[in-house]
């Protein structure tokens, strides 16, 4: 209780990337640091903000950013993240210097930032504050992101949108056409935003939302490249004590519905919070569902179809009425948790990877941009629990692809294979487990800041 005490006047300041995929993460650690005894303050930007009202316990810090209501989507990823680190660096650091005069029972020991808030460690280090990165994506990703500089010197020139089926050398099992490079806009500017998030400049460890049973001999080769200790503290969602932000209203009408469905039968389809599809795709995903004759429970966001509002095709909904729940976003957490959901059709954002591979649920694998393909690649080819499903969308693909996982035998051994997959993971979490010890280094290693 007394040391709870003393750490409590310890401050950290977390900033997170205003994306629903990265503020989850950023949240989760704020819940479990608060939990060992820190006070927690959030800086975050105007553009997408938390709410408050989910964790009285924490701090909120507003910082202007000067970002427009924009669509964010992947060509427009790497414009926000840059003048997000532009607008945002004077602000914080006006921000940062008030909370340390006022401060005088609590001390700012660290900064820790979404690695994509690349401005946050120029302020830590004009202002003396030891800063450390959350890296909210997979170790893969970061060894892939290194790779890509390299290949484009070695003369590899369309990595962007390559559809090649030959394996990249030196990142087995990742192909060509896994790279974490397609669809991100322009690749001069693409490379430019790595050089920066590939650095860790004057921080001093490395935080990761993954964890060794998954990603050991990534994070090996990638922790013989840094120069500062990892603390692998994954799955922060089920590290955490308390629930995480959400950008956007829950629909729990969907449990009444999966309360009435047999255990194991329903797809969950989600692509996340900003994958966009285009109308044909949201049509043959439409008619692979009805084709495949099974349970669905379809996440289709307001602005799920590019420019336009989700048209359903006619005839659609009077053929899957009885076995269709249709919801703008879900808690999908708990979704997952259910003992009805048999298998998640994805995006394969890494979120939604770990909450599935938490659950033992197995995965349709249709990735769409920057870490989701790699993301994939593991799911089917590396854990053995995701069947892929082609580039393009195809309804008759779909359709087997939806019947193989839950009522065929690839689909059960895919299952038996995620419940190995599940039980890996708590036991890293578990007294003694690789996740459990580096969450004691990482509160040891704040406190010694
Ligand atoms: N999410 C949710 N309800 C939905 C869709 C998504 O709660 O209907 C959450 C999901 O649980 C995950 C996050 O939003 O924590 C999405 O992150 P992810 O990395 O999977 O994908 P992104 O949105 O960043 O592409």
């Amino acid at each position: 209780m007394e040391k709870l005490q003393v750490q409590r006047r310890k401050r950290l300041v977390l900033v997170p990337y205003p994306l629903q995929g990265h503020i989850n993460p950023m949240l989760d650690l704020a819940s479990i640091l608060h939990s060992k005894g820190f006070s927690i303050t959030i800086a975050h930007t105007k553009f997408n903000s938390p709410n408050p009202a989910n964790h009285p316990d924490f701090i909120f810090l507003p910082i202007q950013d000067g970002i427009p209501n924009l669509d964010v989507s992947p060509p427009n990823l790497v414009d926000l993240a840059s003048a997000i680190n532009t607008n945002c660096k004077e602000p914080f650091r006006e921000c940062i210097s008030q909370l340390m005069h006022q401060e005088q029972r609590h001390q700012v020991v660290c900064i820790i930032y979404d690695f994509l808030m690349h401005f946050a460690e120029t302020v830590a280090n004009q202002l003396n504050i030891p800063s450390i990165i959350l890296r909210t994506s997979n170790a893969t990703t970061l060894l892939a992101f290194r790779t890509i500089p390299q290949l484009r010197e070695e003369g590899y020139h369309s990595l962007q949108d390559s559809t090649s089926y030959d394996l990249v050398p030196g990142l087995h099992p990742l192909r060509f056409k896994d790279l974490p490079v397609s669809s991100m806009g322009s690749l001069d500017n693409f490379l430019q935003l790595l050089a920066v998030v590939c650095n860790t400049r004057t921080s001093s460890a490395i935080i990761w939302n993954t964890m060794d049973c998954l990603e050991n001999s990534s994070l090996a080769r990638l922790q013989e490249q840094y120069h500062v200790p990892f603390f692998p503290i994954g799955p922060m969602h089920k590290m955490a004590p308390a629930e995480s932000s959400k950008l956007f209203k829950d629909e729990n009408n969907c449990f009444e519905w999966l309360e009435k469905q047999a255990p194991n039968s329903v797809l969950y389809v989600s692509f996340g919070s900003i994958a966009k599809l285009d109308e044909k795709e949201l049509t043959e995903m439409a008619w692979g569902l009805t084709n495949s004759y099974q349970p669905f429970l379809w996440v289709i966001r307001p602005d799920l179809v590019s420019g336009s509002e989700a048209f359903l095709p006619e005839g659609f909904q009077e053929l899957t009425r009885e076995r269709a729940c249709l919801v703008r976003w879900a808690p999908q957490k708990d979704i997952l948790a259910h003992p009805a959901v048999g298998a998640f059709w994805s995006h394969c954002g890494w979120n939604s990877t770990l909450e599935s591979i938490c659950e033992s649920v197995p995965m349709i694998c249709k990735p769409y941009f920057a870490d989701q393909k790699v993301n994939a690649r593991y799911l089917t080819h590396e854990w053995g629990v995701g069947i892929e499903l082609g580039d393009v969308m195809q309804r008759t693909e779909i359709a087997k692809a939806i019947r193989s996982i839950l009522v065929e035998k690839e689909g059960m051994q895919m299952r038996q294979k995620a419940i190995a997959l599940k039980e890996q993971i708590e036991q890293c979490m578990k007294d003694g487990g690789s996740s459990y010890n580096s969450l004691d280094k990482l509160v040891q290693f704040i406190s010694s800041l």
